[in-house]
């Protein structure tokens, strides 16, 4: 019987998921770990059969990763269970940065203690200081075409967009899904000099941090539009600000705020702030709850692992009811050992998968009989080896 602890507030879908799976809780010493944002301890992490945690959402800087992977423990996040969220959050961005959504709600309050006759002409003679302009026919250039850029990309084509994209890293599941009228960009600057919207949509890395800064802003169209979900430091707010100031690009949308963001966007209405509040649906919870719940389950069921951040991608589909899990640090041999072991035990092989990354691997081995708790313990001795279960 597997079992399971959980910190934070799990949406329920995800721990059903995992009650269907006969899992049970455990909250002294869980073979699971289901959180959010905890952050999570080392006498946390430490429980002695602790095999994975999951982390609903993507960031895993609250999980030491460097113990969980001595210690041979799974790490998995959710990528793209969020993205949908992201995705109209950026539609939202250009509408507001578009359409005098925010200015036109602010004016209409401020006519509360007005008579509706009176209201309704202050709104007639003065509804062309909110006009915008509709997305349809403008250019979008989008920066990074993976989860969350390439759902945007087909939005943005439904809404008939035209779009240039600019992923030099693109992953081939990202490319089967953007649409075929995406113009795919050779360069950055090709992207900035020819948008009317640019949203950006990859990691912060130290190649991404400043992607928008001083360096490149002069290249970008007059009056764009730029919006900015993915992380604060991607775009260089000092010089958005001097770009706002010289009239250069129209808006800033971003889900980063920073103090003088917020003195810019309270004096002029040319920057929106939004709260972090990307990811912030329900479904969004509830589809990240339910993709780890169901990638521990997948792992304690069967070894196999998808989205983890330090172990490799690894399936194999089941040729007999045993198989053994075998995790160790990649080292030459040590397959030819665990292999010896078993034919010792006058046990066959029925297949076998081994995948490693960095310094760590791991083995599925379906054999064809029960092993013994002597053989777990054997091959458990056997040098490098972290950890041996059977599943
Ligand atoms: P992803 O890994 O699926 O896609 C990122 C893409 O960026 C990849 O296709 C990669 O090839 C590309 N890329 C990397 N470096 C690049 C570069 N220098 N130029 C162009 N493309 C580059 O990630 P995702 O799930 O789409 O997330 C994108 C961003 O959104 C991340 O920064 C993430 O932190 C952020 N995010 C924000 C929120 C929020 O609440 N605002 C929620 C989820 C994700």
């Amino acid at each position: 019987m597997n079992t399971f602890k959980t910190y934070n507030n799990i949406s329920k879908e995800g721990i059903s998921i995992l009650k269907k799976a006969d899992f049970k809780i455990n909250n002294l010493n869980p073979d699971s770990i289901l959180l959010r944002s905890h952050k999570l301890t080392l006498t946390e992490l430490n429980k002695a059969k602790l095999k994975c945690v999951g982390r609903a959402g993507t960031g895993v800087n609250n999980i030491p990763l460097e113990p969980a992977s001595k210690n041979g423990i799974v790490v998995f996040n959710t990528p793209g269970a969020n993205s949908n969220a992201v995705k109209e959050l950026v539609i939202c961005g250009m509408l507001l940065s578009s359409r005098g959504i925010i200015e036109g709600n602010l004016f209409a309050r401020s006519l509360k203690n007005e008579s509706i006759e009176m209201m309704s002409e202050a709104m007639e003679s003065n509804k062309s200081l909110f006009k915008g302009n509709e997305l349809k026919d403008k250019t979008l250039g989008i920066i990074g075409l993976g989860a969350i850029g390439s759902l945007v990309a087909e939005a943005a084509n439904i809404l008939g967009m035209k779009i240039i994209g600019y992923d030099p890293y693109i992953s081939i599941e990202s490319a089967w899904r953007i649409p075929n009228d995406v113009e795919k960009a050779d360069s950055l600057n090709y992207l900035l000099k020819n948008s009317d919207y640019i949203t950006v949509h990859v990691p912060l890395t130290p190649d991404t941090k400043n992607l928008i800064s001083k360096k490149n802003i002069d290249l970008i169209k007059k009056d764009s539009k730029i919006i900015n979900l993915s992380r604060g430091d991607i775009v260089n707010n000092e010089d958005i600000l001097m770009a706002l100031k010289l009239k250069k690009i129209s808006k800033y949308v971003t889900d980063f705020p920073s103090p003088n963001l917020a003195k810019r966007s309270h004096k002029n209405n040319d920057v929106i702030l939004l709260p972090h509040i990307g990811a912030s649906t329900k479904e969004a919870e509830i589809n990240c709850s339910k993709m780890a719940a169901s990638q521990i389950i997948d792992f304690l069921s069967n070894g196999n692992i998808t989205n983890s951040v330090n172990f490799p991608t690894i399936k194999m589909s089941r040729s007999s009811k045993y198989r053994l899990v075998i995790i160790y640090e990649d080292a030459p041999g040590i397959i030819g050992n665990v292999a010896g072991k078993i034919a010792t035990y006058k046990t066959n092989i029925a297949d076998m998968v081994n995948k490693n990354r960095d310094s760590l691997a791991i083995s599925l081995i379906d054999i064809d009989r029960k092993p013994s708790n002597t053989l777990v313990t054997d091959l458990s001795k056997i040098d490098k080896v972290i950890s041996v279960r059977f599943c």
